[in-house]
């Protein structure tokens, strides 16, 4: 989950934008069919303990916090590919189940007037989301885009031709460099009163081509983890479900704290989501072939801006056009009583699309965000679909702990009967998402398109 501070200029963005390449969809899909994969049993103890030692994998300290192309994301990136493997998906990416993504540590240049500005995510025209569609959120700043454009311009290419799409990202990782946005002092810290030297950023070329133009010293990777379980329904099966979470997280204190938990482990954020993605995968792939293909994405560099999610989308493994619903999970790993405590989740964006009422219908156990205010729909991946049309939201049970994006987000504080029983419910949603209609927004609901005229 995207921190809201940083999302000053992704407010105005989040509804956004770019080229849009979504047509209308229709509002129901083909006539009802019989189900072929089977209902998932309820979790055993076996299902419970799974979930914990994957949990415990990728929260441990030796994946040092899984910042955006440090050696500790690569870690569990190929664990995620091993697990991906053993379960017996599909490799989607394209270094089997990896997605290569290509990105260089690039030297800024000092902006006149000496402001240190993050780089941030790049930005298409914003349009207006109409208001009974949106959370209710203060009055956004119009400075974004030139903000943007800005901090745009203090990131010196390093080659030429090299960052024309790139989204220049506050990143971290191999060179310690932790600009988060909006947030000086480094992650999780107190912002620091020092006024700060321009630093290195990690920008994302467009491709790996351009990757080999970069000097050496300066090249980075990270990598999205997908796998695919292939429907098997002779038309169905070009329909694809996109079930996400992210795996990256916010690094380490450099140096470390003396004495103290140095470490960003990220056991709810999203080290949750994650574990519930392969879970999904592993019990659907038991339940038999579904109708729809459905691929399963964990993606590198969310809290550095969506950089993976963004990367994928450019780089689509198969043509956007055939995603017909994203499920993200993301925060999983403790009760939210908001939602109806253990075992219960929500979904964030819940009143724009048909998916909610559709999966509440199935009985599972999910009900609207109750904090619109947190602008949650706009926080995670789910929206870089979402802003292209495809229903997509994001399943939580986040409960604005205070362990958020600090080092005190560790694997002794989740619940692992709740989050067993949340990813029952997140693998009968995509069961249902897989074979059952497609979900649809509601008119006037779906952030790729502009709003109605007024009346
Ligand atoms: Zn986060």
């Amino acid at each position: 989950m995207i921190i809201r501070l940083s999302l000053a200029g992704m407010a105005a963005a989040v509804f956004a934008t770019g080229v849009s390449v979504a047509t209308p969809r229709p509002s129901v899909g083909r006539p009802a069919m019989a189900d072929t994969l089977k209902s998932i049993p309820k979790p055993s103890k076996s299902d419970r303990d799974r979930v914990e030692w994957l949990e415990r994998s990728l929260a441990h300290d030796s994946m040092e916090g899984r910042a955006l192309a440090s050696p500790g994301e690569h870690r569990a990136a190929r664990f995620l590919a091993s697990e991906m493997k053993r379960i017996g998906l599909k490799p989607g990416g394209d270094d089997k189940y990896l997605q290569r993504v290509p990105l260089a540590m690039m030297v800024p240049v000092a902006p006149p007037g000496g402001r240190s500005g993050n780089a941030t995510f790049t930005r298409g025209p914003a349009t207006v989301t109409p208001p009974e569609c949106l959370p209710k959120a203060p009055e956004r700043s119009p400075a974004t885009a030139s903000d943007t454009a800005a901090s745009r311009a203090r990131v010196a290419p390093p080659a030429a031709g090299a960052s024309g799409r790139g989204a220049a990202t506050p990143g971290s990782g191999a060179a310690g460099a932790t600009g988060r946005g909006g947030r000086a002092g480094g992650v999780g810290g107190a912002p620091s009163p020092v006024a700060q030297a321009p630093r290195a950023r990690l920008v994302t070329l467009p491709s790996m081509k351009d990757w080999d133009t970069v000097p050496k010293a300066e090249q980075r990777t990270a990598a999205n983890v997908i796998g695919i379980l292939p429907g098997r329904d002779p038309v169905l099966k070009n329909e694809i479900v996109v079930v996400l979470s992210h795996y990256d997280h916010l690094n380490m204190r450099t140096p470390p704290t003396p004495g103290a938990d140095s470490i960003f482990n990220g056991a709810d954020d999203d080290a949750a989501g994650t574990v519930a993605v392969l879970e999904i995968a592993r019990l659907l792939k038991k339940a038999g072939k579904p109708k729809r293909t459905i691929v399963f994405a964990n993606m590198t560099g969310e809290e550095a801006g969506m950089v993976g999610t963004t990367f994928w989308i450019g780089h689509p493994t198969f043509p956007l056009s055939q995603i017909v619903a994203g499920l993200e999970i993301e925060m999983i790993g403790r009760p939210d009583s908001l939602a109806g405590g253990p075992g219960k989740a929500w979904l964030t964006g819940y009143e724009r699309s048909t998916m909610g009422d559709m999966l509440k219908q199935y009985g599972i156990a999910i009900v609207p965000d109750r904090r619109p205010e947190q602008s949650f729909f706009s926080r995670s991946d789910n929206v870089a679909l979402a802003r292209r049309g495809i229903v997509a939201h994001t399943l939580s049970t986040f409960n604005l702990h205070a362990d958020y994006h600090r080092v005190t987000d560790d694997v002794d504080k989740i619940d692992f009967d709740h989050m067993t029983a949340v990813i029952h419910s997140a693998a009968e949603a995509v069961r249902h998402l897989a074979d059952g209609p497609k979900p649809a927004w509601h008119p006037g609901c779906d952030p790729s398109q502009p709003p109605p005229a007024k009346l």
